[in-house]
């Protein structure tokens, strides 16, 4: 019935229907006794166990985590032993290592051409620069409702793997116009500006739109039968019929959990944003996917400020609370909870140099974390908008009140005062929080990621895994809910060339960069265009969906898109 009701919703025709309805019953062919209902994947952005432990004698009492049972997870990508954001990610929404290098590609859950490690290899041709499909993608497909959560610009690197197909990270509208025709039930972050056009304001704010597509994603959105929100009250207010929902609540990225107060106070918090994408997601009966990001623990680690960490960690520990309690209660019966870091950030460690180990209790760290009302990067913030003549004595007193260090030495305001002459490059976070982490006792050691493993956290395995691959967590969730994942790619990313070897086939790329172009097919007079980055085929002035998107690889000039396109394009 579900299925029905979600097709019907994107005006498809009773043929194609019948087509989504065969297909979900070629997924049913694990023992339902063995899937879970739903799947919940918590990601703490940038952490290891350092600054889990820090957060919790921080808090003072234990974690939510500290329940559940533990593994370990390596991280290393295709390139390097150290992993970035979208290629963690890639490997735990699609289960294949891929590649993070600025000069190569930051690929969102596409193969490579070739992996460096653990030791140099070629991918085999048909495999190079391929779309992988994504857990999300699968559950979407087994007629599950699915959600994205997360407090940075959806469009980022984590969300971005798990709903999106291209080689770079970095290349937000195209990101978000795939994110908007993958169909996914609940979207709850920060982005508004990457679904309009860069003539028109995000309403309620200064910014301005950035899409240059002449698109607005905003009404597509709307016309697709979603609900659109953009503050904590809407958030809040949602009524129990809500099933499809997007939730923008800031133009780029929402604010720190402890700087949202003051900057941000129309924002939703992690948990608030979790406990309603659950309530909306569980009205499916055939259950949920949900990916719930604390994106910015490791923006935090990045600047070296234990006050961002520990308090967006615990914004996130509150969020992973409301998936568990979800899990243990009787609704939530079949869940399978599962929460880890996709790297570590910082090198953070609880005791540095100078800091006696034997004499170092409690209060004397979490005193310092716990007095600051802001993180160095709200702190950097007010600084940078309150003394623009770089007056010494409002800079002291902005330090004092909002980052609790009254007596700044003279060789810190000095640190400062050279930072904020480094117009426009001004990163006073990363010079703030050393100066906090030095009196605090909290070492580092980069301010970078690092490759050790991280801790996994689940709840609903009968054996949790021991040390596993962060691929692995990609085909754990795709088995927990019935589905294999190359089984799955095959089906939705198969080569426009391969599929449509009796065609005349064009690929126009005018605009790609700017998320225009389309793949046109041609056959005895009959001609059919697949926009690309749409779920969409344009054939004799009709729109028909397809059941996944049309992705262009631009690393091997090709076109991928559901095998269904063949049949859907014969049939008229
Ligand atoms: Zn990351």
């Amino acid at each position: 019935m579900l299925m029905m009701q979600k097709f019907k919703s994107l005006c498809l025709s009773p043929i194609i229907v019948g087509f989504f309805l065969s297909c979900a019953a070629h997924y049913a062919t694990q023992d339902e006794d063995e899937r879970f209902h739903n799947v919940i994947v918590l990601v703490p952005d940038g952490c290891g166990v350092a600054h889990m432990t820090i957060a919790r004698w921080c808090k003072g009492a234990p974690l939510t985590q500290d329940s559940m049972d533990v593994s370990l997870v390596r991280t290393h990508c295709a390139n390097s032993m150290i992993t970035g954001s979208a290629a963690a990610a890639t490997a735990f929404a699609t289960g294949f290592k891929s590649w993070e290098d600025s000069e190569k590609a930051k690929l969102l859950s596409m193969r490579p051409d070739s992996l460096l490690i653990p030791e140099p290899r070629a991918l085999p041709g048909l495999e190079q620069w391929r779309p992988s499909a994504t857990v999300l993608e699968g559950a979407r497909l087994a007629g599950k409702a699915v959600g994205l959560v997360a407090t940075c610009r959806i469009s980022h690197a984590t969300p971005a793997a798990y709903a999106s197909h291209w080689h770079s990270r970095d290349d937000n509208n195209i990101i978000m116009e795939q994110m908007v025709y993958q169909g996914i039930d609940v979207v709850f972050g920060g982005g508004f500006r990457y679904l309009i056009s860069r003539d028109s304001d995000v309403p309620g704010s200064a910014s301005r739109g950035l899409r240059r597509d002449g698109e607005d994603l905003h009404e597509v959105l709307l016309a697709r039968g979603n609900e659109f929100i953009t503050t904590k009250d809407e958030l809040l207010g949602l009524d129990e019929e809500t099933r499809r929902v997007w939730g923008m609540f800031a133009p780029n990225h929402m604010a720190h959990d402890i700087d949202r107060h003051y900057l941000a106070p129309h924002e939703p918090s992690l948990a608030e944003m979790t406990q309603k994408a659950i309530e909306v997601l569980s009205r499916d009966p055939d259950g949920f996917f949900l990916l719930v990001e604390g994106s910015q623990v490791d923006w935090s680690a990045h600047d070296n400020d234990p006050v961002g960490v520990v308090t967006d960690y615990l914004a996130f520990d509150r969020a992973v609370k409301v998936a568990l309690d979800f899990a243990r209660s009787p609704s939530g019966q079949r869940t399978l909870v599962v929460v880890l870091p996709d790297h570590g950030t910082g090198g953070m460690s609880l005791g540095r140099e100078g800091v006696n180990s034997y004499t170092f209790t409690p209060d004397k760290m979490a005193g310092w974390i716990k007095r600051p009302l802001l993180t160095a990067a709200g702190v950097g913030a007010l600084i940078t908008e309150d003394a623009g003549d770089t007056d010494p004595s409002v800079i002291r007193q902005i330090v004092s009140e909002y980052y609790g260090i009254d007596e700044l030495t003279a060789g810190e305001m000095e640190m400062i005062l050279t930072e904020l002459a480094d117009t426009p490059y001004v990163h006073l976070d990363a010079v703030l929080g050393p100066m906090l982490s030095r009196r605090a006792g909290i070492g580092w050691t980069t301010f970078d990621h690092t490759g050790t493993d991280v801790p996994m956290f689940s709840f609903g395995f009968d054996r949790a895994p021991q040390t596993v691959d962060n691929t692995e967590i990609a085909n754990l969730c795709a088995q927990a809910m019935g589905f294999d994942l190359r089984d799955l790619t095959e089906r939705l990313f198969t080569d426009a060339g391969v599929l449509f070897d009796n065609c005349t086939i064009t690929i126009d790329t005018a605009g790609v960069e700017d998320s225009m172009g389309q793949l046109v097919v041609e056959r005895d007079g009959k001609k059919a265009q697949f926009p690309l980055f749409k779920n969409i085929m344009v054939v004799q002035d009709d729109t028909v969906s397809l059941e996944g998107l049309t992705i262009y690889s631009l690393k091997a000039h090709k076109v991928f898109l559901p095998r269904q396109a063949e049949m859907l394009f014969n049939a008229y």
